[in-house]
């Protein structure tokens, strides 16, 4: 029978793999979805294995090398082999310093296939306030020494310039912690995004909350992004309030706002935001919220959320994996019927696609390369 490798995907990036005995090493906290290892499998789809989470060792799913040399791995769900897997390797560029004497490990890393990401500001209000999302580790890095507290145009510009050299970096995502500013952050991309403009022609990703005044937006396009992420991570206002107290004060009124004025400058297929799976949501309200970003021109991209280790955070477990998978067919449908086409987006993450299936459906033609 073939193996439908979409659905294998996000059955990974849900449950995870219990990487006992494969002394691998990662990311293991950090903003976004940490604690995990970036795999092909043989449909040439990228996934972001979680592999140090609070379910991965729970997981039914567990890994073997048996080749040193390309970095290959059996894939077996419990007794049974499944696939072969093929890890991205750990990038050299990591154990070179930039010209201040930082390991560039500590200033950006390689996401997915090819990705150069960063956290360019490493802490956040809501933490100070006890307000933090409740899945989010973006001052564990910091307090582990494995990152910086700001990365500066210069630091960025050089670990990039290495990452294009070793060619493994052909887009970069920049995220940022939330500072007390109402610009939320903003002016901290705009020197780095013209630095890197200046030297390199790499399409660039931002992820902020949304400033308080939208013409910072154009700001931010005129100063070099291409594409944009406003993470709501629900539109379920109840749920919203509860897993991100801090962040929910802004308002869902405000996050369509902006949403709407970034479609006008950075266009439609370039704007995106986060929804994630597991926050206790129920499907049809999830559904419910991601089309109603399609309907505005924003790319819902759907993410299982991870508990991450030292977080308080246990992500609801899904019990109805048919049904997720059926959200996601759903919701790719209604992007088609939208004509909004992720594979357009320019750089970040809905190109990476390592965190979610929701552009996988696109690539059918890749699915009927497992028929030789
Ligand atoms: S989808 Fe985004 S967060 Fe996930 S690996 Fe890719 S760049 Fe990183």
């Amino acid at each position: 029978m073939l193996l439908d490798y979409t659905k294998l995907k996000l059955n990974l990036l849900i449950d995870g793999v219990n990487p006992e005995n494969e002394n691998l090493i990662g990311r293991m906290s950090g903003a976004g979805p940490t604690g995990g290892r970036y795999f092909l499998l043989e449909n040439g789809s990228c996934v972001n294995i979680p592999l140090w989470t609070k379910n991965s060792k729970y997981s039914r799913f567990w890994i073997k090398k048996f080749d040193d040399q390309n970095n290959l791995f059996q894939l077996f769900d419990d007794k049974k082999l499944i696939t072969t897997l093929k890890l991205i390797p750990r990038p050299k560029f990591y154990d070179l310093n930039t010209s201040d004497n930082i390991k560039m490990s500590k200033i950006a890393m390689l996401h997915g296939e090819n990705c150069l990401a960063s956290t360019i500001y490493q802490k956040c209000i809501y933490w100070s306030q006890g307000k933090a999302c409740e899945f989010c580790g973006i001052e564990l890095s910091l307090r582990s020494n494995s990152t910086i507290l700001e990365k500066t145009a210069k630091q960025l510009s050089e670990v990039l310039d290495k990452s294009i050299k070793e060619g493994v970096c052909e887009h970069m995502t920049l995220t940022t912690g939330t500072p007390n500013t109402s610009d939320k952050g903003a002016k901290k991309f705009m020197p780095i995004l013209k630095e890197l403009k200046r030297k390199f022609s790499v399409p660039i990703h931002i992820q902020l909350e949304p400033p308080e005044n939208q013409i910072i937006i154009e700001d931010l396009y005129s100063s070099g992004a291409d594409t944009i992420g406003i993470h709501a991570e629900t539109l379920d206002p109840l749920i919203f309030h509860k897993i991100c107290p801090g962040k929910s004060e802004i308002g869902l009124k405000k996050f369509k706002e902006i949403w709407n004025y970034s479609v006008e400058i950075f266009g439609k297929e370039q704007v995106s935001s986060y929804l994630l799976l597991g926050l206790g949501e129920s499907l049809e309200s999830l559904q419910k919220g991601a089309h109603y970003l399609i309907e505005h021109d924003v790319i819902p991209y759907i993410v299982p959320v991870r508990s991450i280790l030292e977080t308080n955070f246990e992500n609801v477990q899904q019990k109805n994996f048919q049904q997720i998978y059926n959200l996601y067919k759903d919701v790719n449908n209604h992007l088609k019927k939208h004509n909004l086409d992720p594979r357009q987006n320019k750089a970040g993450c809905v190109r990476c696609g390592a965190c979610s299936i929701i552009t996988d459906f696109y690539n059918i033609k890749i699915e009927s390369k497992n028929e030789n």
